[in-house]
C-alpha cells in the first residue's frame, strides 16, 4: 500500500464528493452500542433502534442490569433483537469489570468509559476494545475514530472492495489484515476523509454489483476497472 496513490486517490475522490470534516462526538460507549445495532440491518433500522434504547432506559448500567427480553422488546426495529440485546448486556458487564475503580467510581459508566479509553495511546486503546466480546477490528476502529477523533481505519465492505479493486491491498489479504495496513500507512488527518470518501464512492460509483468505472475519477488507476471496461 502505497501513500503517494492513497494521496492522490483522496485528491480526486475528494473532488468529487468534497473533503469530510471529522466531529467526533465523545461518545465511545454511545458509538459502540450504536455500532452493534448497526451489524446486519440499515442505517435507518439501527438508528431508531439507538433512540428506541436511548428513550427506554435512563442509563447504560439500567440497560446492562434489565432483563434480556426488555432490551430485546426496545430494539426490535434494529433486527436480530434478540441476539444483539445478549451482545449488549455482555459487552456492558465486560466494561464494568475491566474499568480501573479510578477516582471517582461513582460516576457514570459512559463518563468512566470515555476517560479510560481517552487516556490510552491510540493501540492500547484498539486492543482494550477488541478485548470486549463480540468487538473486532472494524468495531474497534469506528469507535475511536468517530468518537473519540483517533487514527484507526474503519474496513467495512465499501472499503475493503475498493481497496482490493484498486490493489492497494491483495487479492488474498483478510479485512483484519486490511485494518493493520491502512493503520501502518495513513497519517492521521488522513484517515477519516479515506475512509468516508471509500464510502460515498462505494455507494454512488464503485458500487458491488454493476459499478460504473466509466465515470469514475479513478480509472487510469484502477487494474479491476480498466479489466471492466476493456471486456
Ligand atoms: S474504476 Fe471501477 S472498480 Fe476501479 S475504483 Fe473506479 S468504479 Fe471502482
Amino acid at each position: 500500500m502505497q501513500l503517494s496513490r492513497l494521496r492522490i486517490i483522496r485528491e480526486r475522490l475528494a473532488a468529487r464528493y468534497g473533503d469530510p470534516i471529522l466531529e467526533p462526538d465523545n461518545d465511545p460507549l454511545g458509538g459502540l452500542i450504536e455500532t452493534i445495532l448497526s451489524q446486519s440491518t440499515s442505517d435507518v433500522n439501527s438508528h431508531r433502534a439507538y433512540a428506541d434504547l436511548r428513550a427506554a432506559f435512563p442509563s447504560w448500567e439500567a440497560v446492562r442490569d434489565a432483563p434480556q427480553e426488555r432490551v430485546a422488546e426496545a430494539i426490535r426495529h434494529g433486527g436480530l433483537a434478540n441476539i444483539k440485546a445478549a451482545r449488549i448486556q455482555d459487552v456492558l458487564r465486560a466494561i464494568t469489570e475491566r474499568l480501573p475503580a479510578g477516582e471517582n467510581p461513582t460516576a457514570s459508566l459512559d463518563g468512566r468509559f470515555t476517560a479510560w479509553l481517552g487516556a490510552m495511546p491510540v493501540a492500547e486503546a484498539r486492543a482494550a476494545l477488541k478485548s470486549l466480546p463480540g468487538v473486532g477490528p472494524k468495531t474497534a476502529a469506528c469507535v475511536l475514530l468517530f468518537s473519540l477523533g483517533l487514527p484507526s481505519m474503519p474496513v467495512d465492505t465499501h472499503v475493503f472492495r475498493i481497496s482490493q479493486r484498486l490493489g492497494l491491498i491483495g487479492p488474498k489479504t483478510s479485512a483484519g489484515r486490511a485494518h493493520e495496513e491502512y493503520d501502518a500507512v495513513l497519517p492521521e488527518d488522513m484517515v477519516y476523509p479515506v475512509h468516508v470518501l471509500f464510502i460515498r464512492h462505494g455507494r454512488a460509483l464503485c458500487r458491488a454489483q454493476h459499478p460504473l468505472c466509466r465515470q469514475c475519477p479513478l480509472l487510469d488507476m484502477c487494474p479491476w476497472g480498466q479489466r471492466q471496461v476493456e471486456t
